[in-house]
């Protein structure tokens, strides 16, 4: 089985080499790379000391590292005695050389729309909105909600925050009411900053009507202030002494805002977690490390030379959008573009416009949303030209090898490279990824760690695993970028990441790591199969399911099954030009053992018009196991759900089945 296994991976064995002139002028060719990431293990204070240097610091820092992974002493500390501002570091350092530069390139939802803001006047808006927040009453340490559309004000709130030295926790505007105040509560937040509504897919989006009934629903904080961006048209209730017009605050203010002075270790933002496991948990950034280690991947990770236009399509509700946004990008100067829509509005070649449009150098998208285009064949890059594409990445999800080709030869015209890069919100920003100058790709794995990285693998008791082999992911030592805390729960911090394994932080992640040394996402752990006692990863079944021309999305579950111990349970959503039958249904089975072995016959294949998915697109298996098991009353927290209407659509189907 082991071997039968792993055949889909073998005939997705394909390498794609450096292209030649990346591997001239990239930053790093792969022998640089070697030898610097040997230098970052070997020498790693004095790596990260040298690292630090990336940054303005107001006092500048002595101690680089002090750090312990054993949880009966578990601290995480780095740049400790140093001094810094954040915004600072993004704005203000660029304006004697760069003002007029373009911070960023904001792209509406509507075709045509679209605005560049420079770094001045970004600094200008930034240091006015800063002030505005101090007149308000927001104080250093301030836990800040910023409920927003994908606006430049978003990033404006963003900094202002970092500015003054209060926390920002960033909801992603597409949350519910109950969703809003479950993370106003868990930070004890007496501010909020939103919009009257916002525009996404040409559809009005209400914002303000949300946070009025969040601020009915708090239980454990009274939001005393809500500044309100009006965006759109439309008029929304403001309650006198509560709600603040935010183009009436920011008129009012003076331009000069000196930023606080914060400690590298004071908090720079609270968020959550998407919540694809279980209850969202509130992840703790602090400033100097978080920085550094953002605006380092950001650079070299993406190979980025000043002037290029860096598109990252997450929202900023979303660590990618916080890192690869904001935070990397703009402390190296860049232009970042922010963009309003969704990738299939007004149709599914608005991405390829976009990108024609303002002459995209990078584009950085999920994986599903390179599946829901893939989805349509041709159709999402006909007519393009794309030649201002330089490079492609991916985060959020593992690509299967068949949508990794797809994006590679539409968007990439078959010459950039991906850079697959693995991470987490808790991580800050990318541990495993390729460098394009430096590492051959091989479709579907994320292939090495980033400088400082240790990644390894262990088996269920913790012992380490040498050489080609498969087990639980985990972090032998830190890096600058990882979280420190729980927010309002130090313990849950301790008990999530660090008890499972002794002296290790465990990603929840299961991989592989093949003969080159290649890390392969094989899932969370929580979701590998136990079939007959052979353990498949859900990645690799689902690879192979998408790999048929038929089949748009799949996703794969165990569940009880008397002799087996597990069963195999796939939900299939086929593409648009296909029809279920019983038929499809047997081509599918053969499909699977062919591909993967006969162990992996499926028992039962459930036709799903859609899958559940977090907000931020990945597939919520935790609850596609449950109704496999016939528990729908236990489905737990689907708050973070996109589509709620799909989980009762699948549960019908489910007993329709039955
Ligand atoms: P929660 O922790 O609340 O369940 P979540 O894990 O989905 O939510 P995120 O921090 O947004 O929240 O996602 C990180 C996870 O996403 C990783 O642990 C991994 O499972 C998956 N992931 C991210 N990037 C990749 C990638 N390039 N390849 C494979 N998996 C990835
Ligand atoms: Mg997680």
């Amino acid at each position: 089985m082991e071997e039968s296994a792993r055949s889909a991976n073998v005939k997705d064995a394909s390498v794609y080499p450096v292209p030649k002139h990346y591997a001239e002028q990239s930053l790093l060719n792969e022998e640089q790379y070697l030898e610097m990431y040997r230098r970052s293990i070997e020498d790693n204070e004095d790596f990260w000391r040298e690292q630090g240097q990336r940054l303005d610091w107001i006092k500048p820092f002595t101690k680089v590292k002090d750090t312990s992974f054993e949880k009966d002493d578990l601290h995480i500390r780095w740049y400790e005695d140093g001094t810094l501002n954040v915004s600072a570091n993004c704005l203000d350092r660029h304006l004697a050389e760069h003002a007029d530069t373009t911070a960023i390139l904001w792209v509406g939802d509507e075709p045509g729309q679209s605005r560049e803001i420079s770094y001045r006047e970004l600094h200008r808006e930034v240091c006015q909105f800063a002030n505005g927040l101090k007149s308000l009453g927001v104080k250093k340490g301030d836990v800040v909600t910023i409920y927003l559309p994908m606006i430049p004000q978003a990033a404006v709130a963003m900094l202002a925050c970092a500015r003054i030295g209060a926390m920002h926790s960033v909801v992603f505007a597409g949350f519910s009411p109950e969703a809003l105040a479950g993370r106003m509560d868990d930070g004890h937040s007496r501010i909020v900053i939103t919009a009257n509504a916002g525009k996404r897919g040409g559809r009005s989006v209400v914002l303000k009507e949300n946070v009025d009934r969040a601020i009915e629903l708090c239980r454990e904080t009274t939001v005393e202030k809500a500044v309100v961006v009006n965006y759109t048209d439309d008029r929304v209730n403001m309650v006198a002494g509560r709600d603040v017009d935010y183009a009436t605050l920011v008129s009012e203010q003076s331009e000069d805002c000196p930023p606080e002075e914060m400690g590298a270790e004071d908090p720079l933002f609270i968020l959550y977690t998407s919540g694809s496991t279980g209850k969202p948990k509130g992840v703790l950034h602090t400033s100097g490390g978080y920085l550094t280690y953002a605006s380092l991947t950001h650079e070299y990770v993406f190979d980025y030379r000043r002037g290029e236009r860096f598109w990252c399509a997450a929202d900023i509700g979303w660590v990618t959008g916080h890192s690869y946004i904001i935070y990397g990008p703009l402390a190296n100067g860049a232009t970042t573009v922010m963009y309003e829509g969704v990738p299939n509005y007004p149709d599914v070649t608005r991405v390829a416009s976009i990108i024609d449009e303002h002459q995209i150098d990078v584009l950085y998208i999920a994986p599903t949303a390179i599946r829901a285009l893939m989805a349509e064949g041709d159709k999402p890059t006909a007519g393009a030209d794309l030649s201002s594409l330089r490079l492609l990445g991916t985060v959020g999800e593992p690509i299967n090898p068949e949508a990794w080709r797809w994006y590679h030869d539409h968007f990439g015209r078959g010459q950039c490279p991906i850079v697959d890069t693995w991470w987490q919100t808790e991580t800050g920003a990318a541990l495993l990824t390729p460098l394009p100058g430096a590492t051959a790709l091989k479709p579907g794995s994320a292939t090495r760690p980033f400088f400082g990285i240790r990644p390894a693998l262990v088996d269920n008791e913790g012992h380490l695993l040498e050489g080609a082999s498969e087990g639980n992911l985990v972090l032998l030592d830190s890096w600058p970028g990882q979280m420190r805390t729980v927010f309002g729960d130090h313990q849950r911090f301790i008990d999530t990441y660090f008890s499972t394994f002794q002296g290790m932080y465990f990603t929840g992640d299961g991989a592989r790591r093949d003969e080159d040394g290649y890390y392969w996402i094989t899932g969370r752990v929580d979701d590998v199969l136990n079939v007959s006692g052979h353990r498949m990863g859900t990645a690799e079944l689902e690879s192979a399911l998408v790999a048929h021309p038929a089949v748009a999305e799949a996703a794969v579950v165990g569940y009880p099954h008397d002799i087996k111990g597990q069963g195999i349970y796939i939900y299939v959503t086929l593409n648009s030009d296909q029809q279920p039958s019983e038929a499809m249904q047997r081509i599918l089975r053969d499909w699977l053992r062919s591909e993967i072995g006969p162990i992996a016959t499926p028992d039962v294949i459930q036709w799903a018009p859609g899958l559940p998915k977090t907000r931020s697109g990945k597939i919520m298996r935790r609850i596609l196991r449950k109704i496999a098991a016939d528990e729908v009353d236990q489905l737990g927290d689907i708050s973070t759900l996109a589509d709620p209407g799909v989980v009762a659509e699948l549960i019908a189907r489910h007993e329709a089945l039955a």
